[in-house]
């Protein structure tokens, strides 16, 4: 097996919303298809993998850097010498040569990318699901039949206010899902605590929303939310301060009793490592939330399980940022605690595949060749076209 060509392409993830920090409306991503000289009815074997919504396309690190270093490597450098069979973790370490350790940032999104299509690839050329391919070699062989997911959403929209918050939180249970998250921190705590308390109130259990302060606070701030949060009973408090903050979190959760989540703007397995060390984060509450798609991809992301469990943390306390089926796959192969979902936004990568709804606040795995682009109508527009 070699690698014939290697393609990316960015494409709009625009988005008229806004967080506590960033604005969507310019949001981008990269999509890359890594062809095979496999030919399998008269078409190459192809593997298709994408960036995740957060960080923009990084089409010039891909173009520069990973592509060449792949395509200059001997073609059986990407092999498995056993198998024989593509090894996405080898193709991973050609991709970091001539890169200093330290620094994770958008070349983690760009080698991302390429890896999740590595991966994609591999599973096609073995003939199964991706999620198969993780069970099988990191997992305990058995996919799960379906996958916990909750809607995020509850963005600041320009011009609306609390109902409209409330509408879209209650529109995500009629479309299937029994647990929500809102944004917090782009407006003052009181009015926070007023559009916490509308949204609690018409979804009817602080036990299904989860609110997301993506990193804006500093440490009295931090505190003050956790003492207004905490008598409503939230499913979790997301990225009170900046993801480096270690010592912060560390503070936070001495005093927060609910449960925290944070981790998806940590790229590193290193950077993860720390999180677990330094952060005071908790195995018996806490959520890990790293999105492989961002983080070199699904290598990296797999050494970030091991190092937390080999620090007595259980896989299903990993619940992946990004919304997306490569984290479906990733989630049902591995046995994680679930994945998130952006209901509506961030399309063609978000959301999971046309026949699989949410039900149950579930979402179904199916037995499809590799991650499942071509079963996603919107997303394989784009993959056809590159
Ligand atoms: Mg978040």
């Amino acid at each position: 097996m070699r690698i014939t060509s290697i393609r990316e392409r960015e494409i709009p993830l625009a988005a008229e919303i806004r967080n506590a920090y960033v604005d969507f409306s310019t949001m981008t991503a990269s999509i890359v298809a890594v062809e095979s000289d496999v030919i399998r009815d008269a078409r190459p074997v192809t593997g298709y993998g994408f960036s995740s919504p957060g960080r923009y396309a990084q089409g010039e690190i891909i173009r520069n850097r990973a592509i060449p270093r792949l395509m200059r490597a001997e073609a059986k450098a990407l092999l498995d010498p056993e198998t024989g069979d593509l090894d996405p973790v080898r193709a991973n370490a050609i991709m970091f040569e001539g890169e200093k350790p330290g620094g994770h940032g958008d070349r983690s999104v760009a080698i991302g990318a390429v890896d999740a299509a590595m991966w994609d690839l591999a599973a096609k050329l073995r003939g199964q699901s991706l999620a198969q391919l993780f069970a099988d070699r990191f997992g305990n062989g058995a996919v799960a039949d379906s996958v916990w997911v909750y809607a995020a959403g509850g963005y600041y929209q320009p011009g609306s206010g609390p109902d409209a918050l409330v509408a879209e939180m209650t529109s995500y249970l009629g479309q299937g899902f029994e647990h929500v998250k809102m944004k917090i921190g782009g407006a003052p705590l009181t009015e926070d605590a007023e559009r916490i308390a509308a949204v609690v109130e018409a979804v009817g259990d602080g036990a299904r929303v989860a609110v997301d302060a993506n990193g804006r606070f500093d440490l009295d701030t931090a505190l003050a939310y956790g003492e207004m949060l905490t008598p409503f009973g939230l499913l979790w408090y997301e990225e009170a301060g900046d993801p480096l903050d270690y010592a912060l979190n560390a503070e936070l959760a001495r005093t927060y009793s609910g449960s925290l989540a944070t981790g998806e703007n940590l790229f590193s397995v290193q950077d993860s490592r720390n999180l677990i060390r330094y952060a005071g984060m908790r195995p018996d509450r806490d959520w890990l939330q790293m999105d492989p798609a961002l983080s070199y991809g699904p290598t990296e992301f797999i050494r970030m399980v091991a190092d937390a469990e080999s620090n007595g943390w259980r896989r299903d306390r990993f619940i992946p940022h990004g919304g997306h089926q490569l984290n479906l796959a990733l989630a049902a192969g591995l046995g994680l605690g679930g994945t998130e979902c952006y209901p509506g936004v961030f399309q063609p990568v978000g959301g999971f595949l046309d026949s699989t709804p949410v039900n149950g606040g579930r979402v179904k795995v199916l037995d499809h060749p590799g991650i499942g682009v071509e079963e996603k109508s919107n997303l394989w527009a784009h993959f056809r076209d590159l």
